[in-house]
């Protein structure tokens, strides 16, 4: 009897060889088949974070302890699957600030929350300005002067004023670049009463303002009106102020409505004060506290530098700006009511034999008489936490 030959190809002397190859060929290619769709299920599919398969550069690293990290285009390291922190956070950039708003901020950190959009570089939306009356004001102050200050403390509690007695709103611009200029020799508890209470108002008036004390060196006749027009002329070195209000050291104002900030006319700001029953001494009284813009002074070649010793320098600026054709924007007695605290006469400040003559002849002598007759030296310029002393020689009457 003979056996049929095997259908299949191959040798004829082993007909089982060509279905063990069919066989091996048949389990590699399932191998090869499972092993491939293993890969993409593990990789869910993403061939971006398969770069070893399709060349794709990634920012996912592995890190040693088996956690991965994600690298930020700001270079922070976090957990796999953690939310992205808040630029601000992640950033050593100041956080909500000058250059940007509290609104720009929430987009900002809305945007970051979504791990796979692309993150794009924090540009800062600039602040808005400043209302035009600022919220902040409360009115009528309890103003007194029977407790000692304590200048560490008033620095403490006043911690956004920036050394040399600077600040400026954090979350809006102000148009209002004060400089506040106070002449100045030893009224040391004076200059006290007036930091403690002044500082935190002109914050609530959202100003942009640096405080220059010009200390008169020396034991000579003192010069209010001069020290004005140096303080005027060195505080402009430091800053672009626009606007220059000029206070005695102890003249404190009873409403934080009663705005130490220019207008389009000269400002006088002391115009209830308790020393005159609250109410002007005469209509033309200019004395005290008084604003004036950087042009304003300009045009009446600022201050008179030849009032020595007290009275008559403030009737002398008030006929400048009359002289000038300008006129005086006041407070209402309410918003303008101020205490001055009271104190012997300084020596060396005796009232002022020359004055009325002095006052007689301003169209005259303020064309000579004034900034562009300014001379003197500075001594010494010291940075305290909340202002800045100059202390300065003005020279002696001539
Ligand atoms: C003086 C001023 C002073 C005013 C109020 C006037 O006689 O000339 O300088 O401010 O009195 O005291």
């Amino acid at each position: 009897m003979r056996f049929r030959e095997p259908l299949l190809g191959g040798s004829a002397a082993m007909p089982g060889a060509s279905l063990q190859r069919a066989c091996r060929l048949l389990v590699a290619v399932c191998a090869l088949h499972l092993g491939v769709t293993l890969v993409y299920y593990l990789a869910g599919r993403d061939l971006s974070r398969l770069p070893f398969l399709v060349g794709v550069p990634t920012p996912l690293q592995g890190s040693s302890n088996g956690a991965t990290t994600i690298r930020q285009t700001s270079g922070v390291l976090r957990p796999r699957g953690t939310a992205p922190p808040s630029p601000f956070e992640a950033s050593s950039e100041p956080g909500p600030g000058r250059g940007s708003s509290p609104d720009a901020n929430s987009r900002l950190s809305s945007a970051s929350n979504l791990t796979s959009s692309p993150v794009f570089p924090i540009t800062a939306l600039p602040l808005p300005a400043c209302p035009e009356e600022s919220p902040l004001l409360v009115g009528p102050l309890l103003i007194e002067f029977n407790v000692p200050v304590d200048l560490t403390l008033v620095a403490k509690q006043n911690s956004e004023v920036k050394v040399g007695g600077r600040y400026a709103p954090k979350d809006c611009i102000s148009s209002h670049k004060v400089a506040i200029i106070i002449p100045f020799r030893k009224r040391q508890e004076h200059l006290k009463y007036w930091l403690y209470y002044l500082h935190p108002i002109l914050q609530r008036q959202q100003l942009d303002y640096g405080i220059y004390v010009i200390n008169q060196a020396g034991e000579s006749m003192f010069n209010r009106a001069k020290l004005l027009n140096i303080g005027f002329q060195e505080a402009l070195k430091d800053y672009n102020y626009s606007c220059f209000v000029f206070s005695d050291v102890d003249l404190i104002p009873m409403d934080d409505r009663n705005a130490y900030r220019c207008f389009s006319q000269p400002r006088h700001i002391s115009v209830a004060m308790d020393k005159f029953g609250f109410s002007l001494p005469y209509v033309q009284y200019f004395g005290g506290v008084s604003a004036l813009s950087k042009e304003q002074f300009l045009t009446i070649n600022g201050f008179p530098n030849n009032y020595w010793g007290w009275g008559g320098e403030d009737d002398d600026i008030f006929n400048r700006l009359v002289f000038r054709g300008m006129s005086i924007s006041r407070p209402n007695a309410v918003v303008g009511k101020c205490r001055m605290i009271r104190h012997s006469r300084d020596k060396k400040n005796e009232p002022n034999p020359q004055r009325f003559d002095r006052i007689a002849h301003t169209k005259e002598t303020m064309l000579s008489d004034g900034l562009n007759s300014l001379t003197y030296e500075v001594l010494g310029i010291e940075r305290y936490p909340l202002y800045t002393q100059i202390t300065v020689d003005v020279g002696t009457p001539s």
